[in-house]
């Protein structure tokens, strides 16, 4: 069955589906996105990503597209027609549409609006519990990396290092030498006095979806939990670490650049935080 693009207002064939070639977020980056899971067609969290689209909306001066209302029903007729079954992934892309080349906003442009979406394969407590390797690399974004924008070229070199290297994710590391955010997923350690650490969601990481829903189960089950920065050294001291993110939702990290994180396998509390985790998807899959 082929996919289906929802592109200004129509539902179209991939092949078919395209943006003008004076597309500002083609020339210039300039829109903004979200990525989506949806579990048994619903949209998980749908709220906080609407919620986070509104903000980066606002923070590069763009008004809605359409209302939030008419947004999610064009969500969920692009979930139906690429019939993604138990799980899979929205993506959602607004720019601020197609105008002569100049890089000042346009006086007269209407906004590009694109949706699509792809089946996934669930992923379980196994899957996601096998330990990932990380490797470093210099955070070279701009200064407001709270934007969720299409301009992804940092994030673009960080990841083919990570994968060159074998690994599965780039942690990026200011100039301070403390760790910023996965190239497209938050970062995070537990010290060996069982304390959860990640960054303070400010202007340079975004503030993840799944980094808040899992502040959230963390609260919940009575963990302890600091927002604050930590250096390379210290994650790779640590008792545990891990990234979390939309697609890849919790996993263990277990090596950072080549060094051994704790035992070197999943730490206790990553798995039982992806368990609890996969509730939280489950539960979100259930709502009406
Ligand atoms: N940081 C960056 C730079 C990302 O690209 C992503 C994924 N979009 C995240 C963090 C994780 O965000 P979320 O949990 O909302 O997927």
């Amino acid at each position: 069955m082929g996919r289906i693009a929802y592109v200004d207002g129509r539902y179209l064939p991939h092949q078919q589906a395209a943006v003008r070639v004076e597309d500002r977020g083609f020339q210039f980056a300039d829109g903004v996105y979200e990525v989506i899971a949806v579990r048994r067609g619903r949209p998980v969290d749908e709220d906080d990503h609407l919620d986070r689209l509104d903000r980066s909306l606002r923070e590069l001066r763009m008004p809605w597209p359409m209302s939030r209302r008419a947004l999610r029903l064009v969500m969920r007729e692009t979930i139906r027609r690429n019939h993604l079954g138990a799980f899979g992934a929205l993506y959602l892309q607004v720019t601020r549409g197609a105008a002569p080349r100049s890089h000042a906003f346009p006086a007269t442009a209407k906004q590009t609006v694109v949706m699509t979406a792809r089946p996934l394969s669930l992923p379980t407590a196994e899957s996601l519990g096998c330990g990932i390797g990380v490797v470093t690399v210099a955070d070279i974004r701009w200064k407001r990396c709270d934007v969720k924008s299409v301009s992804l070229l940092a994030t673009v070199l960080g990841k083919q290092v990570a994968v060159e290297a074998g690994c599965y994710e780039a942690w990026m590391v200011d100039e301070q030498g403390l760790i910023t955010e996965g190239t497209a997923s938050n970062a995070w350690i537990v010290t060996a006095g069982g304390e959860l650490v990640t960054r303070r969601a400010d202007t340079a990481i975004l503030n993840g979806i799944t980094r808040m829903a899992t502040i959230g189960i963390a609260r919940a089950a009575g963990l302890r939990f600091v927002e604050r920065p930590f250096s390379v050294a210290e994650a790779k001291g640590a008792a545990e670490a891990f990234i979390t993110s939309t697609t890849s939702m919790i996993r263990p990290v277990i090596r950072i650049d080549g060094v051994a994180v704790g035992s070197g396998r999943p730490g206790g509390t990553t798995v039982r935080l992806v368990d609890w985790y996969l509730d939280h998807v489950e539960a979100e899959g259930r709502t009406v």
